[in-house]
Order: C-alpha cells, then sequence, then structure tokens
C-alpha cells in the first residue's frame, strides 16, 4: 500500500501509517508533469487544496480513494473519481468548529468595530471616545444563516448564545430540523430584506455562483454586515466592491476569494468595512489536527476495509 500526501498536513495523521508501516510520501510540487510522475502508483491521495484534474488522475493506475483534508471538494474532479470507482472521502466532523467560531469572530469585530477603541487606547486618545463611530449589539438582531449544513448549524448555536434571532434558508433540510434547533426557516428573499447579518455556509455549484450579486445587494438592510467563509464566487466581488463603495451595506467579512491568493492590488484591499482572511476559518491547531487524523484514518481505514471507517465521510 502507497499512500501520497499532498501539501503539508499536522504530523499527528501520519502515526497511523507509521504504526502500521504503509508507505507514505510528501509531495508539495504540484506541477501536472511531477504529479503524473509521482502519483502514477499510489493507492490513496490525502489532498489539501492543490488541484487534481482528470489529466493527473488518469495516470494514478492503482488509485481507490482520494481523501480530502477538509470538507468542500471543489479543487478535485469529482465526475472522473465517480465514474471510475474510486471514493472520495471528507473529513466531516472535523472543522465545522473552527469555521463556526471564525465567524462569530467576524460578526464581533465588525459589530464593535474593536481595532478603532484598540488604535485609540494606545495613540494616547483614551479621553476622545466619544468620537469613535457608533457600534452595536448582536442582541436581537436577525441572522441569515444560508445553508444549515454542519457549519451552518455550530454557527446558529453560538448566535443563540448571544440571544440572535436566527433565520435559516436551506431548501434542502427540513424545516422541523430548523424549528428544532430554535431557529426560524425563511425564504431567500424574504431573509435578504430582513437581516441585519448574513453567513454564506453553501457549496460553491452552479446553484450557488454568483447567488449575491449587483440585484441582491440591493434588496438588503444599509446596515448588513456579510460574511462569507463558504468559497469564493458565491459573492460576485464586483458587486460587493459597488455596494461598499455607495454604502449598500455596512460591511463584509471575507476568508475565500473568487481567485485565491486575490490579485495583487485587489480593490478589497483599499476598503475600511472589509475584514480579510487568508481561508484560514478551518485551521486552528485543534482542527488541522482532527482533519489531519480524520483524513488519514479515512484512507487507512477504507483500503483496510476496517469498520471504524466513518460512512458519512465518504461521498457516494
Ligand atoms: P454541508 O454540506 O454540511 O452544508 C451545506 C448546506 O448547504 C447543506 O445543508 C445543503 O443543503 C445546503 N445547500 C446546498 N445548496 C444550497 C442552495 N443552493 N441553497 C441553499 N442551501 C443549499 O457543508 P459545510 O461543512 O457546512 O460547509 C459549508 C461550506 O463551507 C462549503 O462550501 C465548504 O467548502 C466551506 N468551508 C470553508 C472552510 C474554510 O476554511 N473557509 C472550511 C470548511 C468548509
Amino acid at each position: 500500500m502507497k499512500i501520497a500526501i499532498m501539501g503539508k498536513i499536522h504530523p499527528d495523521g501520519l502515526k497511523i501509517f507509521e504504526e502500521n508501516n504503509i508507505d507514505n510520501f510528501e509531495i508539495n510540487d504540484f506541477d501536472e508533469n511531477n504529479l503524473v510522475q509521482k502519483l502514477s502508483d499510489v493507492d490513496g491521495i490525502v489532498i489539501r487544496t492543490a488541484n487534481l484534474t482528470s489529466n493527473i488522475l488518469s495516470n494514478c493506475k492503482n488509485l481507490k480513494i482520494v481523501s480530502r483534508h477538509g470538507v468542500g471538494f471543489d479543487n478535485v474532479d469529482y465526475n472522473y473519481l465517480s465514474n471510475n470507482n474510486i471514493k472520495l472521502a471528507i473529513t466531516a466532523t472535523s472543522n465545522a468548529v473552527s469555521v463556526a467560531e471564525h465567524v462569530m469572530t467576524m460578526i464581533l469585530y465588525l459589530t464593535k468595530k474593536i481595532h478603532l477603541s484598540n488604535k485609540l487606547v494606545k495613540t494616547g486618545n483614551f479621553k476622545k471616545k466619544s468620537e469613535l463611530p457608533d457600534f452595536f449589539e448582536l442582541y436581537k438582531k436577525k441572522i441569515l444563516i444560508l445553508g444549515f449544513g454542519r457549519i451552518g448549524q455550530e454557527l446558529a448555536k453560538r448566535c443563540k448564545g448571544f440571544e440572535m434571532d436566527i433565520i435559516v434558508y436551506d431548501p434542502y433540510v427540513s424545516n422541523n430540523l430548523i424549528i428544532q434547533k430554535n431557529c426560524r426557516p425563511v425564504e431567500k428573499d424574504e431573509g435578504f430584506k430582513i437581516a441585519d447579518y448574513i453567513s454564506i455556509h453553501l457549496p460553491l455549484d452552479n446553484n450557488t455562483k454568483n447567488l449575491i450579486n449587483y440585484e441582491e445587494f440591493s434588496k438588503f438592510k444599509k446596515n448588513l454586515i456579510l460574511i462569507n467563509t463558504a468559497r469564493g464566487g458565491i459573492i460576485n466581488e464586483k458587486a460587493l466592491i459597488d455596494a461598499l463603495d455607495n454604502n449598500k451595506i455596512s460591511s463584509v467579512g471575507l476568508d475565500v476569494f473568487e481567485k485565491e491568493p486575490p490579485i495583487e492590488n485587489h480593490p478589497l484591499y483599499e476598503q475600511e468595512n472589509a475584514l480579510l482572511t487568508p481561508h484560514n476559518a478551518a485551521l486552528t491547531l485543534e482542527s488541522r489536527k482532527r482533519m489531519s487524523i480524520e483524513a488519514c484514518e479515512n484512507v487507512y481505514y477504507f483500503l483496510k476495509n476496517d469498520k471504524k471507517l466513518i460512512d458519512k465521510n465518504i461521498i457516494s
């Protein structure tokens, strides 16, 4: 059995290979020719964010499983895998809490404008606090959660703690589940009109690409704080910049971008009201350890046909 690890992962995950004498090696040169050569005889691949195209995959003669370190899999040609009976695994139980906490951090930072208070004190202007712009509470504010899967549900728990009013748009989960979790299901357009906060937790696909575009920005409340930790491309960035320039919304928190890394001098960098992080919402130390262990276990347990494999980690 031979396993390739594409990208550096926390060493805790590799223990399962080492303890069981499984041949494994790390690849950090993602050039297509290098991958075609290095992956030609592997049985399993653990992959972070590099791209696995059908061209590379068609040269992997022994491949039985690709295991994503994370939950999104838009960097892997899933159609090729399913047409060729190669399994795809994700680390479904590992990173939702980390991302939900990242969203709360962005929401609190943008609501309290805490960086301005910090700057005021450190520049010797303590007495000028009345000159700070208004800042606000989360208490009784409406948050629209778009997508009520693993992360959306973890976020809802945290928003409940702040006594927020939580509305949810996800036509693929039952209204009963949403109500059971103390939230209220809404139609998308109603949610867009009444929300003070919107947080996006959807996959990027043909239905969700540009889901938030010029037209949607015209529906939002002017005080809206918009957060996207899901995938770049769900919010149209040109429309977002237009909305910030023209005060159509209050502010935005983004962990993900249409192009990653974003182009040099991206217009978002100049926006006072944009809080940007480098696609690291899931990368707390705790979450990196869990993802590494779960991604490697998925490969090992699948190849060994071991009952310990978590079924819901395998995308059919
Ligand atoms: P999930 O599959 O558990 O949940 C996604 C939810 O979206 C599902 O409940 C599904 O019914 C719903 N959905 C799908 N299409 C929809 C549509 N058109 N309209 C409304 N709802 C729709 O996924 P998750 O683990 O909660 O992850 C959510 C997103 O976060 C994914 O895009 C994932 O790639 C991304 N993510 C980002 C990071 C990061 O580091 N920033 C980390 C983990 C996940």
